[in-house]
């Protein structure tokens, strides 16, 4: 899959191409090429932000390096190896890293942060989502950013979705009172009746939004989690208790829409509340211990995976396009082959 040109506006299925290429690779031995074939692949909405034209008036991070018109897409993905020529790796090996939205990847596995998965008798997709970069982003944002305490009254948004679905989940199992919201009635269901949310709405129906969480968190919210930033972030702050924290891990009303809502900065002021931003990335010293204590959570079943897994690489600039109208519940993943 790659992209036609660069997606400055909402992304549409034109904007892609899906592509079938012949290609020949000699691996030697020694040369650190590994041929990978892809099980499953991440979606993610960041990508959309390394898919925007990149002027000077939008700079990116290293973290979101661009993704070029008609180049391969990378992700992350889980494969299995057909060649390898590092002694590291040999064919069979289940693997995990940086791939693409392909059905193969050439790969070098120190470039491409390759490494054999060990499944811990879990799925495979559990290792994208709640095992993968989702948990550690729900698990880190909520006890290194904000800093959750038990007790704590929580709010998290785009809350049925692979992050929000593990912030809600963690923080009920750390004694908060949490409360979630996301775009469809069934999504508020599921959240309530499967994830024991105290509560959850769509925030599509509500014409206030203020006043919405004003009446679900009548003393004030201690920790916004904030995964959509724009109005909500803004109907947040103004809901914040005095020294409340929001951890903003990402704003995805504004990566399709260009328009920024700025929030009520005064709010921050007086209630001296704490915004900080944070890539998951900044805590992978904290990988094996998340990977040791949400295994030992899913293995007494206090705390459930939540999966959108879609087939064949066709599907792929659906999929993607779906984050942003909020067609998936859970963790996007593609799937290619058993
Ligand atoms: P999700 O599984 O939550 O999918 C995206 C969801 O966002 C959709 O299902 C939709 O749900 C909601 N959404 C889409 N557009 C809007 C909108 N305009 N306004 C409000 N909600 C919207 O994705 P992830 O769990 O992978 O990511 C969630 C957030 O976390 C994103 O902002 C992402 O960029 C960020 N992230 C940050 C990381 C970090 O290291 N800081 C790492 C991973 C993700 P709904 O039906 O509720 O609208």
């Amino acid at each position: 899959v790659t992209t036609r040109k660069a997606i400055d506006e909402f992304p549409v299925e034109s904007d892609f191409e899906v592509k079938c290429e012949d290609f020949v690779v000699l691996v030697k031995s020694g040369s650190d090429d590994i041929i990978v074939k892809n099980l499953y692949v991440s979606i993610d909405p960041y990508q959309i932000n390394r898919m925007k034209s990149f002027s000077s008036t939008h700079k990116t991070s290293d973290f979101a390096t661009p993704i070029i018109p008609s180049q391969p897409i990378d992700a992350l993905g889980v494969g299995e190896v057909l060649a390898s020529g590092n002694p590291e790796f040999k064919e069979g090996d289940i693997v995990i890293g940086i791939t693409h939205w392909a059905e193969y990847s050439v790969v070098k596995a120190h470039t491409n942060l390759l490494r054999k998965l060990e499944t811990l008798g879990f799925p495979l997709t559990h290792h994208l989502g709640i095992l993968g970069f989702s948990g550690l982003t729900a698990y880190a944002g909520l006890f290194e950013v904000a800093k959750i305490k038990e007790g704590e009254t929580v709010f998290v948004s785009a809350a049925s979705g692979s992050v929000g679905s593990l912030v809600g989940q963690f923080a009920k199992l750390h004694g908060c009172y949490v409360v979630g919201c996301a775009g469809s009635d069934q999504k508020v269901t599921l959240l309530k009746e499967k994830f024991g949310f105290d509560n959850a709405f769509n925030y599509k129906q509500e014409k206030d939004l203020t006043a919405t969480l004003e009446k679900y968190f009548p003393d004030g919210i201690d920790v916004y989690f904030d995964n959509v930033g724009g109005e909500m972030l803004e109907a947040a702050i103004a809901n914040m208790k005095p020294f409340g924290r929001v951890a903003v891990c990402g704003v995805i009303s504004e990566y399709t829409n260009s328009k920024k809502a700025v929030p009520n900065m005064i709010d921050l002021v007086y209630k001296r509340i704490k915004v900080e931003g944070f890539l998951a990335g900044d805590f992978l010293d904290m990988f094996p211990n998340f990977v040791s204590k949400v295994s030992q959570y899913l293995h007494s079943g206090k705390i459930e995976p939540l999966e959108d897994i879609s087939v064949g690489v066709e599907n792929i600039p659906s999929a993607f396009i779906g984050l942003f109208k909020g067609d998936n519940i859970g963790k996007k993943i593609v799937k290619f082959a058993e």
